[in-house]
């Protein structure tokens, strides 16, 4: 039986208000993911700039944020990273206080397992370079890994021996839709506008400057375009003859029934293939590599889950008999070195942060503030300078392939 209007309980109060574009902005960020929330909010908080609108073409964080593994790291190789993922490692560890909203950040501690001996000396180096930047890395061996995480399975003889692993202790996870609702209730009370189902269709250029966004909603007139669109971002790019160098890819990850507390940390296996966290609720969250083709469907396919359950069951035993609850996938954008893109861009005004492949999750507070900062001075922040898009035709790459965590 459907119960009355006034059986039910008053509404809660929203977050934010759902508000309706306006004719012009001083700054339009496209994207209402964690990225483009976070920007908003620095904008406001850092540099005082708050006519901004954050369009969204779906629902609020319903693209990646809604859909990652949640894993926070700094444990990057390049001192370029360490500089932009260890900033954001920071900012996490006060976040919850700063949004005054509970994010649970969990400082629970990160494994990357080594299973081969190339493994151990890439592993061994990437300490060592972590703890040159002052980021907690430590490598662990066999029997300490078992101390850190039960129930991996250590054992010498299977297929997937583990030969040891780092270990950041500050690194953990959080409950991605209260950052993204923390954020954007923040954005709100700075009068900050975020529009929802409302789709960037062209990018308005004249003179070689950005002049605003036609938009499902009507044409919007900015002084500055900040894009923060993921996946999407090489179409939008397209809109004013960029070619980006990305590649959009879907990624995929599943959970499981809600079980006992069971796994105390989060484990990430780079050349098997499946990374895994258990959630606050009891759902162990698990994560695989990208599915190898490009595409916007935000799906992936059952072979992918196949080898990632295969992987996980050799790593961890105990999952045997786990029921798995539910599958999603999102499309992530991939650049040629597996670092992000974040800055200027040949047309005045317009702004690009995209590139985060599988990882930007972990990034978001730090490049929100950096991004902030590129486009409120039009000069970009110490921690994304290196991060061009020029360092394709200089060739002054950051390949953090093989600290990425999943191969792409
Ligand atoms: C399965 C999976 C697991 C992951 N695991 C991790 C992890 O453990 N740790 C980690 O650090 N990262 C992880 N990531 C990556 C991380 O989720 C992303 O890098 C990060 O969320 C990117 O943030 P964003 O705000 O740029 O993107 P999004 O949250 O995708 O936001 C972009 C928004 O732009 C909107 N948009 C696109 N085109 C338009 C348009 N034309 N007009 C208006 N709006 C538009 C989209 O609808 C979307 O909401 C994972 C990703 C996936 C898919």
């Amino acid at each position: 039986m459907t119960p009355d209007a006034h059986d039910l309980p008053d509404h809660p109060d929203f977050l934010w208000r759902n508000a309706d574009p306006k004719k012009s902005y001083d700054v339009v960020i496209v994207g209402g993911g964690g990225h483009g929330l976070a920007t908003a909010y620095y904008l406001a908080k850092n540099h005082g700039i708050t006519n901004i609108a954050v369009l969204e073409k779906g629902w609020l964080a319903g693209g990646n944020m809604a859909r990652n593994t949640t894993i926070i790291r700094s444990n990057y190789l390049w001192d370029e990273s360490s500089g932009i993922y260890e900033s954001s490692l920071k900012l996490w560890e006060t976040l919850e206080q700063d949004l005054d909203y509970p994010i649970l950040f969990s400082q629970r501690g990160v494994l990357n397992l080594a299973h081969n001996l190339q493994d151990v000396r890439d592993s061994k180096r990437r300490v060592y370079a972590n703890q040159l930047n002052g980021i907690d890395a430590e490598w662990l061996e066999p029997d300490e890994v078992a101390k850190v995480c039960p129930i991996v399975n250590t054992s010498p003889d299977v297929r997937y021996p583990v030969h040891g692993a780092t270990y950041q202790p500050r690194a953990g996870i959080a409950k991605h839709d209260y950052v993204a609702w923390g954020f954007a209730r923040r954005c709100d009370a700075y009068g900050i506008d975020l529009i929802q189902n409302c789709e960037v269709t062209g990018i308005d250029v004249s003179g070689g400057r950005v002049t605003g966004v036609r938009t499902t909603r009507g044409r919007i007139a900015a002084g500055k375009v900040a894009l923060a669109a993921a996946g999407h971002t090489s179409v939008l790019a397209q809109m004013v003859g960029l070619r980006l160098p990305l590649q959009s890819h879907p990624l995929q990850a599943l959970v499981s029934e809600l079980l006992e507390p069971v796994h105390p940390t989060v484990v990430m296996s780079n050349a098997v293939h499946v990374y895994v966290s258990q959630a606050h609720k009891g759902e162990l969250v698990m994560g695989a590599g990208i599915d190898s083709y490009n595409g916007y469907g935000q799906r992936g396919a059952f072979h992918i889950i196949e080898r990632q359950m295969a992987a996980a069951l050799e790593l961890f035993p105990v999952f045997a008999r786990a029921h798995m609850l539910r599958t999603w996938g999102g499309i992530v954008d991939t650049t040629p070195d597996a670092s992000p893109i974040v800055g200027l861009t040949p047309v005045e005004d317009l702004y690009l942060n995209c590139g985060w492949g599988t990882g930007g999750f972990k990034a978001t507070p730090g490049v929100g503030w950096a991004y902030a900062h590129t486009i409120a001075t039009g000069e970009p922040h110490d921690t994304n300078a290196p991060f061009t898009l020029d360092r394709f035709t200089t060739g002054a790459l950051v390949d953090e392939h093989g600290a990425a965590a999943v191969a792409h």
